[in-house]
């Protein structure tokens, strides 16, 4: 499994976003996206999955390029999954229903087995107990939980996580770190958009600072933070340690 992107401009009318993003993500990679408010990191995981479409350049997964006319977008959602800072479940449907939607749309499997491999996932995030419930009946960091569940029942070959925790209280965190974590070991390609510095240090294998929609940093996370070659990456990383 690659991503490849490859010189992505993202324009909003006459807003300039991203301005020639080149990346290539490889397996096994969890790679922590860090940059200011308002610097491109949500736009350019859209970019990544075309929930957003580049205005320029290309995204290849394994080779394919996505952004070509006539593309199955539905494999490209399958293959490269996404968690979003405000859990986006379906309120009108059971937590289990809620993983189990996609795999029955796209993954030619048995009712049988998509429902095992549901209650698996559940089990796998904590929340066994939690199948026949409601969304609005879940803690914030419940419900991220069982999106990162509903993520991976579509056996992703990569996740991308835009700000996974910034929507929680401060104790429910920790509980989805945990989870983000675990799933680090197993070695999941991971694209994280995070703000909690120490555990972008702790799970990131790679580093990128993303500044006006340019990458200007790239390295491991102990590079990045420790020694930036850029005064914006100093400057934002003693900003945020105050
Ligand atoms: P970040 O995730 O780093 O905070 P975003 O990618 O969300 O940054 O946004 C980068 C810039 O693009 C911001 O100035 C934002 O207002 C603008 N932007 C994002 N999405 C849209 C949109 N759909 N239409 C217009 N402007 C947008
Ligand atoms: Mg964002």
């Amino acid at each position: 499994m690659s991503i490849v992107a490859k010189n992505i401009h993202k324009n909003f009318d006459d807003t300039k976003v991203l301005r020639g993003v080149n990346l290539t993500i490889h397996d096994g990679e969890v790679v922590v996206l860090v940059g200011a408010s308002g610097s491109g990191k949500s736009t350019f995981l859209r970019c990544l999955n075309l929930l957003a479409t580049p205005t320029s350049g290309q995204v290849l997964i394994d080779g394919v390029d996505i952004t070509e006319p006539g593309v199955d977008l539905n494999q490209i959602r399958r293959k490269v999954g996404m968690v979003f800072q405000n859990f986006n479940l379906f309120n009108n449907l059971s937590v289990l229903e809620n993983i189990k939607l996609g795999p029955k749309k796209l993954l030619h499997q048995k009712e049988r087995d998509i429902d095992k491999e549901a209650r698996r996932l559940l089990k796998m995030v904590g929340l066994s107990n939690k199948a026949d419930s409601f969304p609005q009946n879940l803690s914030g960091g419940q419900k991220q939980r069982i999106a990162i569940a509903r993520a991976l029942a579509m056996r992703p070959e990569v996740i991308l996580f835009d700000e996974p925790t910034s929507a929680l209280d401060p104790e429910m965190i920790g509980e989805v770190l945990d989870v983000i974590r675990n799933l680090a070991k197993q070695g999941l390609t991971m694209v994280i958009v995070t703000h909690e510095m120490s555990f972008a240090r702790e799970v990131g294998t790679r580093m990128i600072f993303l500044d006006h929609g340019k990458i200007i940093e790239d390295g491991t996370p102990e590079q990045v933070m420790d020694h930036p070659k850029t005064e914006r990456a100093a400057r934002f990383f003693s900003s945020i340690q105050k």
